[in-house]
């Protein structure tokens, strides 16, 4: 960012805290104008069952910007404070719900799509109608859509976030608590809530192998899945040692990079493909 430093001719000093405001005006603005121009994305991370291959993908954005990719990272929490992520999260639900609706067309067999909310996104008085017109627009049946939210999102006004989700589920759009274990949420909460899936945080499933902690951490999240009825699947999952944990633990549904990245949208296909093709190989003994 330039800016002339001092007063001399006639500029004005810059502080850091003015000099971040400018950057964080910039970002909106690119924001605004990436959502305009078409320059986001998304990649789809297949989330894996144990004897069973591929069974959902998770939608993840991305922003195409002067040729390189950008991971949400950097421009999530700005798009959030700014209100920017209702837009942007209401087309990331069309395209999924398009995207999913057209793979199913074509004969992918995957139960269902996962897209990720944010608290501001649920807090929306429309946000039901949102999801519900991506859904009817694309023709696909509610049961094939999963809610991606985080512990704190849903703590953040418990009855707001009951209510809205309520409507949605009655209709077969399943809940996924994001990130499950760093947040606050109790167990009270977790029975109230209507929920249908907990996401073993990756911190966990990181430190499976060097700390007994997460190993018991992983255990009660296991436990309470069971007790409340609730769908488990682990995240983060990088090497055959944590996949194996986890199954022995009980967790048999997982994603992460030893399975696969997150992939654009027209590699999916193929990787379901070579993924089917593997399994098979395994469990005939074939070298296919
Ligand atoms: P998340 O929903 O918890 O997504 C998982 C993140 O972990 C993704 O990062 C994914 O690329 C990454 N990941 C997957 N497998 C592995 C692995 O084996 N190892 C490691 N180290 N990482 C793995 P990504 O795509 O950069 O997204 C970061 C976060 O941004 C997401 O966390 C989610 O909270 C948010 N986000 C992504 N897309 C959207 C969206 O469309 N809307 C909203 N509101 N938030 C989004
Ligand atoms: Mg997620
Ligand atoms: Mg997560
Ligand atoms: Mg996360």
């Amino acid at each position: 960012y330039r800016v002339k430093a001092g007063g001399r001719s006639g500029y004005q000093t810059f502080s850091p805290e003015m000099l971040a405001a400018a950057r964080e005006l910039d970002l909106e603005q690119a924001l605004r104008a990436a959502l305009a121009r078409g320059e986001f994305e998304l990649h789809y991370q297949p989330q894996i069952r144990a004897g069973r291959g591929a069974v959902g993908v998770e939608a993840l954005l991305r922003w195409r910007r002067g040729g390189e990719l950008h991971p949400p990272g950097p421009f999530i929490a700005l798009a959030e404070d700014t209100g920017l992520i209702v837009p942007i999260g209401a087309w990331v639900l069309r395209e999924a719900c398009a995207q999913f609706a057209a793979w199913r067309a074509d004969g992918l067999e995957l139960e269902r799509v996962a897209v990720n909310v944010s608290a501001r996104q649920l807090g929306e008085p429309d946000f039901p109608e949102v999801v519900l017109g991506a859904l009817r627009t694309a023709g696909l049946p509610p049961r094939c859509l999963e809610l991606e939210l985080t512990e704190s999102a849903v703590v953040r006004d418990v009855p707001g976030a009951t209510r809205q989700l309520a409507q949605l589920r009655a209709l077969g759009v399943r809940v996924a608590l994001d990130d499950f274990g760093t947040g606050q949420s109790s167990l009270s909460l977790l029975r109230r809530m209507p929920v249908d899936v907990l996401k073993i945080d990756r911190s966990f499933v990181a430190s499976l192998e060097a700390e007994g902690e997460s190993v018991a951490v992983i255990r009660v999240v296991i436990a309470l899945a069971q007790t409340l009825g609730l769908d488990l699947i682990a995240e983060g999952v990088e090497n055959a040692r944590q996949w194996e944990a986890l199954r022995d633990l009980g967790c048999p549904t997982a994603q992460g990079y030893f399975f696969a990245a997150p992939l654009p949208a027209a590699e999916v296909r193929a990787w379901l493909g070579r993924s089917q093709g593997a399994r098979l190989a395994r469990e005939t003994g074939l070298d296919l």
